[in-house]
C-alpha cells in the first residue's frame, strides 16, 4: 500500500465544485492582483485569529519581511530567532540587514526555549520571533514576560500554525503581529504562493498594506520604500474557499496525530510528540524521533510511505550563515534532534488504514533490526 506524506489532489476533490467555480468568478472578475477576493479573504482569516487586520501578501517569507520592515529593523539590530526552525524565519531577519541571534529548542516541545532567551540579550536586541513549529504554540506566556522585561517586541512565525491556540488564544494574537504562509502544503495552501500578517495595530497594519505595495498609499504616490509583495486575486479566492473547512480539517489531523500516539505507544525505540497542556496543536507535521532515523527512513520508502525532515541541518550551521561562525556543539539540544527526527504523513485526507499500515511498518521495522 502506497501512503503519501501529503495528498493535495485528493484534497482538491473533496472541495473540487467550490473551488473551480471560486477560480471561474475571478477570472470573470479579472481582479488578479490585490482587489475584492483578496479583500474578502482578509477579512475572514483575521476573525478566524480573533484579530482586527489582516494584510494578505505573496508568501510566508514576504509576510515576515513585511512585518520586519514595518517595525523597522534594520543593520546593527539582533533578532533572536529559535535553530530550530525553516530557514526563511533567519533569513527575513538577514533581508533587513539585522542580524538573528539563534536560541536552542526545548527538549519536549521543540520550540525556542524561553529559559535560553535571557542569556543571548545584549543591548542591541530589538526583537524576539517565536516559531510555533510543527503546529504546536511556543511557550508565549513566558516569552511575552521576557519581552516586556526587556523591551523587545514580538513577531510570531505562525506558518505552520494556523488556527493553533495555547489557553484558548490564538497564534499570531500574543506579539505586536503574527505571519503565516500559505504555501500548498502548509495547513492553509494556496494554489501557488501567499502568505499574510494578522494584528490588532492599525498604524501597522497601514504600513503593511504599503509596504506590499512599493511604498504606496495612494496611487503613485511612493511615500517609503516598500515591495512587490501582493498577494494574487486566485489565490485569495480560493483560500477563502479553503478557510471554510479548516477547522474541520484541523479536527481530523488532531484525530490522526492521536491514533498515531496509540498505535506507536507500545513501540519503546519511537518517541512521539507531546502536547503542552492548554495548547491546540495543529499538527502541520507529525514528528517522531529514533536512533534509528535514517535506517527507518529508508525502509518506509521502500514500502512506498511517504516522510520528510523537517529540518535535517540546523540554520545556525547552514553554509549561508557561515559568517556569523557558530559552531557545532552550540545548540546540543537541536542539533541531537537534527539526526533523530522524522516526519510521517499526516494531513486531513489521511485516513486510519493508512495510519495503521505506517505504524505496522514501522514496528516491523525495528523486529527485524533487534
Ligand atoms: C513555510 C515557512 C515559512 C516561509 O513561508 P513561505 O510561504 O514558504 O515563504 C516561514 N517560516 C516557517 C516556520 C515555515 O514553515
Amino acid at each position: 500500500m502506497k501512503v503519501n506524506f501529503l495528498d493535495l489532489k485528493s484534497q482538491y476533490h473533496s472541495i473540487k465544485a467550490e473551488i473551480d467555480q471560486a477560480i471561474s468568478a475571478v477570472l470573470e472578475k479579472s481582479a488578479f492582483a490585490s482587489g475584492p477576493f483578496v479583500k474578502a479573504f482578509e477579512e475572514n482569516f483575521a476573525r478566524a485569529h480573533g484579530t482586527k487586520y489582516c494584510v494578505g501578501v505573496n508568501s510566508g517569507t514576504a509576510a515576515l519581511h513585511a512585518a520586519l520592515m514595518a517595525l523597522e529593523i534594520k543593520a546593527g539590530d539582533e533578532v533572536l530567532v529559535p535553530a530550530n526552525t525553516f530557514f526563511a524565519t533567519p533569513e527575513a531577519v538577514s533581508l533587513t540587514g539585522a542580524t538573528p541571534v539563534f536560541v536552542d529548542c526545548e527538549p519536549h516541545y521543540y520550540n525556542i526555549d524561553p529559559d535560553a532567551i535571557e542569556a543571548a540579550i545584549t543591548e542591541k536586541t530589538k526583537m524576539i520571533i517565536p516559531v510555533h513549529l510543527y503546529g504546536q504554540p511556543a511557550q508565549m506566556d513566558k516569552m511575552m514576560v521576557i519581552a516586556q522585561k526587556h523591551n523587545l517586541l514580538v513577531v510570531e512565525d505562525c506558518a505552520q500554525a494556523h488556527m493553533a491556540t495555547s489557553n484558548g488564544k490564538s497564534v499570531g494574537t500574543f506579539g505586536i503581529c503574527g505571519c503565516f504562509s500559505f504555501y500548498p502544503g502548509k495547513n492553509l495552501g494556496a494554489y501557488g504562493e501567499g502568505g499574510a500578517i494578522v494584528t490588532d495595530d492599525e498604524d501597522l497594519c497601514r504600513k503593511l498594506r504599503m509596504i506590499r505595495d512599493h511604498g504606496m498609499a495612494q496611487k503613485y504616490h511612493h511615500d517609503l520604500i516598500g515591495h512587490n509583495y501582493r498577494l494574487e486575486g486566485l489565490q485569495g479566492a480560493i483560500l477563502d474557499v479553503k478557510l471554510k473547512h479548516l477547522d474541520e480539517w484541523t479536527t481530523v489531523r488532531r484525530i490522526n496525530a492521536d491514533i498515531y500516539r496509540r498505535l506507536l505507544s507500545d513501540c519503546s525505540e519511537v518517541n512521539t510528540p507531546a502536547e503542552m497542556p492548554d495548547a491546540r496543536h495543529v499538527y502541520h507535521l507529525f514528528v517522531i524521533r529514533t536512533k534509528e532515523r535514517d535506517e527507518l527512513q529508508k525502509y518506509l520508502g521502500e514500502h512506498e510511505i511517504g516522510t520528510g525532515i523537517h529540518y535535517p541541518i540546523p540554520c545556525h550551521l547552514q553554509k549561508a550563515y557561515a559568517f556569523l561562525s557558530y559552531n557545532a556543539g552550540d545548540m546540543p539540544t537541536t542539533e541531537e534532534y537534527a539526526d533523530d527526527i522524522l516526519s510521517l504523513p499526516m494531513s486531513e485526507q489521511l485516513k486510519e488504514h493508512e495510519i495503521e499500515h505506517v505504524c505496522s511498518m514501522i514496528k516491523e521495522f525495528f523486529a527485524n533490526h533487534h
